[in-house]
């Protein structure tokens, strides 16, 4: 992204509801990195200054043909390919990638950094037609990643689930449903959806991942309606509590900002929210309709390894980023 101010007037990002997880960033950080924020009637601009790394919430994804549009939550189905049987929405949500390392929460054991410099690529949503074309491009370059999965307990799914493990790779659990309103109720409810896919995975892969990312990062407040404000700490404790490490990203590839976003914006947001890290989580999407994270991504493997970094896969002892705080 070029140095040149950008203002992002932010509205209705997912269709049907105002992601506003970032301003909790925004106000936790104040404002003398980002810029002057001014908010106005219903709509919050942010100006930046810098380089910096679009945020903004993901669209729903969108049927092929169809200009990009609000749509509400309800009633956009995530697989819309039949590979998964869920009929939830993508609402993934972005925090603020531009975050600093020395203002993660670990909370894991202590991590070793290795020499050099570690990229962790992570993809949300899978499986997805998109999946084994993402796993052909991992291949070429030799690269490991982790797939945060949803539910999709169709032959296809089962087939793209071995697929990723059989080729190296870590799975992770992203809940089956994805459905904020089911499993943001409660610990109980979020634990039991999580449940229902690492049943579904041990069936077809051999074992339970205990490692997850939450539908829209451990900060995202829509899980304030169906849970209340304090919910996601509730809830982040009980995964912790339960055996699971969670990991947000603290790189953005902002795949998830527009239902196709233009793919040098993908490319420029990895790399100048990458500059100046020794590790990286980078959030991408696994969505049939997401064409320019395909296309972008052996270009951000390129340029990331000319970076220094190297890529390995998630588990649960590594580096983490997480937006809750304990
Ligand atoms: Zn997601």
């Amino acid at each position: 992204m070029s140095k040149a101010k950008e203002a992002i007037i932010r509205t209705d990002c997912n269709g049907a509801t105002v992601c506003d997880e970032e301003e909790d960033f925004l106000a936790k950080r104040g404002e003398h990195e980002m810029g002057s924020m001014i908010r106005t009637t219903g709509v919050l601009v942010t100006i930046f200054f810098s380089g910096s790394s679009l945020i903004g919430c993901s669209t729903p994804e969108l049927p092929i043909g169809k200009a990009p549009k609000s749509v509400s939550i309800e009633t956009v189905p995530l697989s819309p390919t039949g590979i998964g049987k869920t009929s939830t929405a993508s609402t993934e949500t972005y925090g603020n990638d531009e975050i600093v390392e020395s203002q993660h929460f670990y909370t894991g054991p202590p991590h070793v950094l290795s020499s050099g410099k570690i990229a962790y690529l992570t993809f949300d949503d899978g499986p997805s037609e998109s999946t084994s074309k993402i796993l052909h491009i991992l291949k070429k370059f030799g690269v490991t990643a982790t797939f945060f999965v949803i539910g999709a307990d169709t032959s296809e799914g089962r087939a793209l689930y071995k697929q990723i493990v059989a080729e190296g790779h870590a799975l992770g659990n992203h809940t089956y449903t994805h459905d904020y309103n089911r499993i943001y109720k409660s610990p109980e409810a979020f634990m039991k959806d999580v449940r229902r896919l690492d049943q579904l995975l041990e069936e077809t892969v051999g074992y339970r991942p205990d490692i997850l990312r939450f539908p829209g990062g451990s900060n995202n407040h829509l899980s304030w309606k169906p849970g209340g404000r304090g919910i996601m700490r509730k809830v982040a404790s009980e995964v912790k509590k339960e055996g699971y490490q969670y990991f947000d990203w603290n790189v953005s590839s902002t795949d998830a900002a527009a239902p196709v976003q233009a793919r040098e914006m993908i490319i420029d947001s990895v790399l100048s929210a990458s500059r100046g890290k020794k590790s990286i989580i980078v959030l991408m999407h696994d969505n049939t309709y997401k064409t320019t994270t395909l296309e972008a991504l052996p270009i951000v493997i390129k340029k990331l390894q000319a970076a220094g970094f190297h890529f390995e896969k998630l588990k649960k002892s590594s580096f983490t980023f997480q937006f809750l705080e304990p």
